[in-house]
């Protein structure tokens, strides 16, 4: 856009400024679309410069086009394209894991285990892998209880250098023999670019914690995997922050995403974080990504995560990711927040209920 139009005030801004704003536009194809129409404007967007994404719905292709100056580019460039429906523009900073991209709830399947359908999806495990024998002896634990994806973390993103940092290869080596043992398929933590491809080959899920939510080398590298990603979201960020955090994993077109609620930083310190519990409905009106829950981080006491995760399924979320370990008290890491293994078959049973209630499964 130039000439006159460019210097319009518009408030604050320009329209000049608003202009360059990224502006992914959204291309609805009729119902019934044929490849070659779709192809269309596939193309065409290429030969602007632009990446595409396609959403191939049940109901119609959705095509994101998307680069950074989309903004400068008139929708009937792509409107006047046969099979075409309508054409929108994203103004949110976060494209693909929006409603406007998709507007079907996303379901993910890790290890043949469904996150962001009906069922409810537990999955539990200690912080830390701290041993054969220790890991083992969790896994029996939480599967028995009604668990169905093993936490453990190989690589841990410590605070101090100076504590457990994890038992790296040789901890994924213990979750793959756990996955055998009992087939609970494991959800396990990378820090490092350098570590995406083996923790990749070991993992279900991959998770990226809190710390590295912004860490967009590393999002960018686990996008490239095929496995999905659980992206817990960063304790100083906003929702609109950890979304388009997501579409840094999204935008290869390979991974998909699960979404990590664990509590942001508040001025309370009466609980290790403060649990955002409003980011689920918030997060489920804007993206179509699940999200999961994680009560032991956010509140750093075993006594308070059994409320914080009754909530957290009656607010509306898809899944729990809780500590569990079989002996808290000689645990290496978080041992505090870590249910033992008769308070984690209590609270399944208060879920059970709970998730009756509210029309899931569990
Ligand atoms: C974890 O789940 O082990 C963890 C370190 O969590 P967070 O990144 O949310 O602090
Ligand atoms: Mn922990």
């Amino acid at each position: 856009m130039g000439g006159r139009v460019a210097t319009r005030p518009y408030g604050l801004l320009t329209i000049d400024w608003l202009c360059r704003i990224i502006v992914a536009m959204i291309v609805e194809m009729q119902k019934g679309t044929t490849t070659n129409e779709v192809d269309a404007v596939v193309q065409r967007a290429k030969s602007l410069g632009f990446s595409v994404q396609l959403n191939l719905g049940t109901e119609k292709v959705v095509i994101a086009i998307l680069g950074s100056n989309t903004g400068q580019v008139p929708s009937d460039t792509f409107a006047v394209l046969p099979g075409v429906e309508h054409v929108t523009r994203i103004m949110k900073p976060y494209k693909l894991a929006s409603r406007e991209f998709k507007s079907e709830n996303t379901v993910v399947s890790a290890g043949g285990v469904e996150i962001g359908g009906n069922r409810f999806v537990v999955m539990a495990g200690p912080c830390a892998v701290e041993s054969e024998e220790q890991l083992m002896e969790a896994v029996e634990v939480v599967k028995g209880a009604g668990a169905v994806i093993l936490r453990g973390g190989a690589f841990k993103p410590r605070t101090s250098p100076f504590t457990f940092q994890g038992l790296g290869k040789e901890g994924l080596e213990m979750l793959a023999k756990a996955r055998k043992h009992s087939g609970l398929p494991i959800v396990t933590e990378v820090v490092d670019t350098h570590e995406v491809e083996l923790v990749a080959e070991y993992a279900d899920i991959i998770q990226v914690g809190a710390r590295n939510m912004q860490n967009f080398a590393l999002l960018k590298s686990v996008g490239k995997t095929s496995k999905p990603v659980l992206l817990k979201r960063g304790f100083s960020c906003t929702v609109t922050e950890w979304l388009t955090a997501a579409d840094y994993v999204l935008a290869d077109g390979k991974a998909q995403v699960i979404l990590g609620e664990r509590g942001i930083r508040t001025f309370e310190d009466s609980t290790r974080f403060s649990l955002d519990i409003s980011s689920i409905p918030v997060v489920k009106r804007f993206s179509h990504l699940p999200v999961i829950v994680d009560p032991s981080h956010a509140a750093g006491h075993f006594s308070l995560v059994p409320a914080i995760a009754r909530a957290a399924l009656a607010a509306g979320a898809d899944g729990l990711l809780i500590e569990v370990h079989p002996n808290p008290k000689e645990a290496l890491v978080d041992g505090l927040q870590s249910l033992t293994p008769s308070d984690f078959t209590r609270l399944m049973k208060d879920l059970r209920a709970i998730a009756k209630a509210v029309g899931r499964t569990l």
